[in-house]
């Protein structure tokens, strides 16, 4: 017999099960004063001292040390040489993924309003919108604890098929290991440049410029605590996609999959840190019983066991709901990272979901699948923030301008109307620029 791994258990009917739910949502951030104190530090010797504070930092923390910050960056040739050099069948792997990917995101181009478009009145006024992509995005790879090449396709690709003419990307490499995958995978998404920095310095760096490292108009990609903070504190004079919160996944199940399928969906978050979080919710007691004994059962084979065990005893939910409907109304409340809806009529299920980063539908669709190689982006808003925004995108590398050509018939009627309200805010050169263009 396989130990009992001891997971939270709710029912919705439960008295103040709603508060409780919440209150399991949000996370302990005992630690965020102490990493936004030393981060402001970071970014403020970065600003002031350049290549020279990003070379302190980097032999401090990554325990890389070189006389400058051009040793950091690896050149276009490595770059495909790690690529050429990749075991065949890994090779194979990347290729389809960043194919899958690029698919994806180019019709995402298409459908996602990221093209100018114009209309004309019948007066001859031309009005319209101009989309134009960023000049110079810098994303960041995490390196610290293990290596990403997903990240480098899901971050680089779209921001390539934006058009985005210059893509730095940052990657830490502690005591200089570098990853042939994470390599191979920025040649294969037409990386521009890369250097191996890492943390607050390496966000300073991109976000301020520094004599080698050139700056950029707008920093994404996930991170750790170090790397979050820093991307919140400079903000305003770079853009950033989102603050990325630890990994959740919630999964939807109305008793019809195998117990196993859902261990492991819930396993596959919960292996990604501590805290990450994973909640099953389920009409039926009886498969709830069976996926706590696939839990125990698969546990002990696992070997990243002890993050898995430590994050679903910390943060994991099994919760008993009444009906399915019910559980898509708490699955709105929750608005998770990754949502899966594993039963036998996903489709009507998912018409009732308004909040998720994204929504898996089916029982053969695990959430693996879309963190690799499905095509759309695996950079998803987490903790509840998929109530308000969306998955990175090609629409996160474009800016939309105003086109505004008012032909001299528009200019009667728009500056009799502009006129009379730039009067009544009291604002008088307004008014007299639209009067100016009205025939006497
Ligand atoms: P990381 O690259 O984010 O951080 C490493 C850097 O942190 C180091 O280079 C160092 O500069 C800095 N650092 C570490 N300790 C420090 C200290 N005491 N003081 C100042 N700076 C310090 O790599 P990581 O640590 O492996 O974290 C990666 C994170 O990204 C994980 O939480 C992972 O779950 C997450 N992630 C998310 C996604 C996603 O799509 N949401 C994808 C991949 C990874």
């Amino acid at each position: 017999m396989s130990a009992e791994i001891n997971i939270q258990r709710l029912h919705s009917k439960e008295v103040g099960f709603k508060e409780t739910l919440m209150s399991s949502l949000s996370l302990p951030m005992a630690d965020d004063d102490a990493i936004d104190a030393a981060v402001v530090k970071i970014l403020a010797q970065v600003k002031e001292r350049g290549d020279t504070a990003v070379l302190e930092f980097t032999k401090q923390f990554d325990r890389l040390s070189v006389d400058s910050v051009s040793q950091l960056e690896i050149s276009s040739q490595e770059l495909e040489k790690a690529y050429q050099s990749l075991p065949a069948e890994q090779k194979n792997a990347l290729d389809i993924a960043a194919q899958r990917v690029r698919a994806y995101h180019e019709q995402q181009k298409i459908e996602a309003g990221c093209h100018s478009w114009e209309y004309t009145e019948a007066d001859g006024t031309r009005l319209g919108q101009k989309v134009t992509p960023l000049d110079r995005v810098g994303i960041y790879v995490p390196g610290g604890k293990a290596a990403y090449p997903s990240s480098v396709l899901m971050n680089a690709i779209p921001a390539k098929v934006a058009g985005v003419s210059e893509v730095i990307m940052v990657v830490p490499t502690p005591d200089g290991a570098r990853n042939p995958l994470v390599l191979a995978a920025a040649y294969l998404a037409g990386v521009d440049r890369v250097f191996t920095i890492g943390g607050a310095q390496a966000v300073g760096a991109l976000a301020y410029g520094t004599k080698t490292i050139p700056s950029v108009d707008k920093i994404v990609g996930p991170g750790n605590a170090y790397v979050a903070a820093a991307k919140r504190r400079v903000f305003g004079t770079v853009g950033i996609d989102m603050i990325a919160g630890p990994s959740e996944i919630l999964i939807l199940c109305d008793g019809t999959s195998h117990s196993d399928w859902i261990a492991m969906d819930l396993f596959s978050q919960a292996e990604h840190d501590e805290l990450a979080q994973s909640i099953l919710l389920c009409p039926d007691a009886a498969f709830i019983e069976q996926v706590q004994a696939s839990i125990n059962k698969l546990l002990p084979e696992m070997p990243r066991k002890k993050v898995i065990e430590a994050s679903l005893t910390n943060r994991a939910l099994l919760i008993q709901v009444q009906d399915m409907a019910e559980a898509c109304e708490i699955a709105n409340d929750i608005a998770a990272e990754h949502l899966e809806i594993c039963a036998t009529n996903p489709r009507q299920w998912s018409e009732l979901i308004r909040h998720a980063g994204a929504i898996f539908m089916g029982n053969y669709t695990s959430e693996s699948l879309g963190d690799y190689c499905a095509g759309p982006n695996h950079v998803l808003p987490t903790a509840r923030t998929a109530r308000f925004s969306s998955p990175l995108g090609v629409y996160d590398f474009i800016k939309r301008s105003s086109m505004i050509e008012v032909s001299e018939a528009g200019a009667q009627t728009l500056g009799a109307v502009a006129s009379t309200l730039a009067h009544g805010e009291g604002l008088q050169a307004h008014a007299r620029a639209a009067e100016m263009r009205l025939k006497k």
